[in-house]
């Protein structure tokens, strides 16, 4: 039998980890094994840190969601968000189960072509389109979908030079109930600009005016918030059939439902508060259905769904540096998994979960990450048992925004694997080496 590692005992205070009013905590597992494949042997292979995603988790998600919108109504189609998680795999993975990708930027627009999605399966949405990214979009046919009044006039004027006919949307923000609202991009739709925009739009003769689009705000806890939305696009789409006699071809909710992961301040768990896909799916499926808009002329419904889709299937393994009293006596545990590659840990109180069997005592610990600056905390104070140097931990729901928004800071990024379907673990991305940072830099020659 193994023996266990000697730590001293102690009196402890109880101040983290007590009942709340709906009973004691859950305690945790260790995570040992992902899709098959122990947390000891990636870590040994890849290197630690190392980021691993689960193909099974990304297909069975989407499937779900999928199926929460398709039993409720006849025409869906998502568009996967690229900035959520566009590693080319991750990407592919979600364009085989059928979905379009959604691209902000002439970065992804171009990432998007190297997947060989088609055009007019790219929705090209965001604030920063360049004359040359619109002029690319036209020519493929992807739908553009306007934010601001400059780039209305800016894709008029295109069309004027060219025989291409844009396909163009517009995006809209609105009340819905959502504080701070985001009014920033797109064109209002209680102050009446959304109308402005179509009316410009409709009157140019210039456009092919597909679509509407919003995309209300991010971790959206409330079902509730979608009703309106949809309601509102929905008025438009009928405001323009009775107008101008047009049908919009689709109606786009863009993305914000909530992941399971922890918000920061929120008390209770984020398994607990995130809305399911049935409930989001019925909260827009109803008020669509439920408007005025003629049967003959149901839109098709888009969704760009990302954190919720990709969330769960991403995990972070690392590996305990070194253990610490802080000058207060509380316990500290330093890990190589800093926030520069856990970007995320701004916003949430990630899961940090042993990767072995652990000791049933635990400790108020401080989680602090391997970079010399002080805002590397993974978490100021959980309940933790208390691990060696050596030993390896799992954080859990770390699919969405962290490897696109990840710093290489003072180290490198690490490899990024993908577990497939059969369990086999495939490096989706190469680790960083001192060689990929300096390549980009130049020396002039009076310092050479
Ligand atoms: C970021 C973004 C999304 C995805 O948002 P999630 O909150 O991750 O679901 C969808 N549409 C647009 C326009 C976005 O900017």
């Amino acid at each position: 039998m193994e023996k266990f590692a000697f730590e001293r005992p102690f009196i402890k205070r109880l101040s983290s980890g007590m009942p709340s009013k709906f009973g004691m905590k859950t305690k945790i597992e260790p995570i040992t094994v992902i899709d098959d494949n122990l947390v000891k042997d990636l870590i040994n292979k890849y290197g630690s840190p190392v980021f691993v995603l689960s193909e099974k988790t990304i297909r069975k998600t989407f499937q779900g969601a999928k199926r929460a919108f398709t039993t409720r109504y006849p025409k869906v189609q998502f568009a996967w968000s690229y900035k959520t998680n566009y590693l080319d795999a991750v990407c592919r993975v979600f364009h085989q189960e059928g979905v379009w990708a959604e691209v902000v930027s002439g970065f992804e627009y171009e990432k998007a072509v190297r997947n060989n999605v088609s055009g007019d399966h790219i929705i090209f949405n965001g604030p920063d389109k360049s004359k040359d990214d619109l002029k690319k979009a036209i020519l493929n046919d992807s739908p553009i979908h306007i934010d601001h009044f400059d780039e209305l006039y800016c894709i008029i004027d295109i069309a004027e030079e060219s025989d291409k006919i844009p396909k163009v949307a517009i995006r809209v923000n609105m009340d819905t109930g959502i504080y701070p609202q985001w009014d920033r991009f797109g064109f209002n739709y209680e102050n009446g600009e959304a109308w402005d925009a179509l009316n410009r739009i409709m009157l140019s003769g210039k456009l092919d005016l597909i679509g509407l689009h919003t995309h209300i705000g991010t971790f959206i806890l409330s079902s509730d918030a979608y009703r309106q939305a949809a309601a509102k696009l929905a008025d438009l789409a009928v405001g323009l059939e009775r107008k101008y006699g047009h049908v919009v071809k689709y109606i786009d909710l863009g993305g914000g439902f909530a992941s399971k992961s922890n918000l920061k301040g929120a008390y209770l768990p984020g398994t607990d508060t995130a809305p399911s896909f049935d409930e989001y799916a019925d909260a827009i499926t109803s008020s669509l259905i439920n408007s005025q808009i003629k049967p003959e002329n149901l839109p098709t419904l888009i969704l760009e769904t990302g954190r919720a889709l990709i969330d769960d299937a991403g995990y972070l393994l690392g590996t305990v540096l070194a253990n610490k009293r802080l000058a207060d006596g509380r316990r500290s545990t330093i890990l190589d998994i800093g926030v520069n590659i856990l970007f995320t840990s701004f916003w949430y109180d990630h899961s940090i979960i042993p990767a072995q069997p652990f000791s049933e005592h635990t400790e108020e610990t401080a989680i602090y990450g391997p970079l010399c600056m002080n805002i590397d905390v993974l978490r100021e104070a959980i309940d933790f048992p208390p691990l060696i140097k050596g030993d390896h931990v799992v954080i859990n729901r770390v699919g969405a925004y962290n490897m696109t928004q990840w710093m290489q800071f003072i180290t490198m990024r690490p490899n990024v694997i993908i577990i497939d379907g059969n369990n086999k673990p495939f490096i989706i991305r190469n680790k960083e080496s001192v060689e990929t940072i300096i390549s980009q830099e130049k020396i002039p020659p009076h310092l050479q």
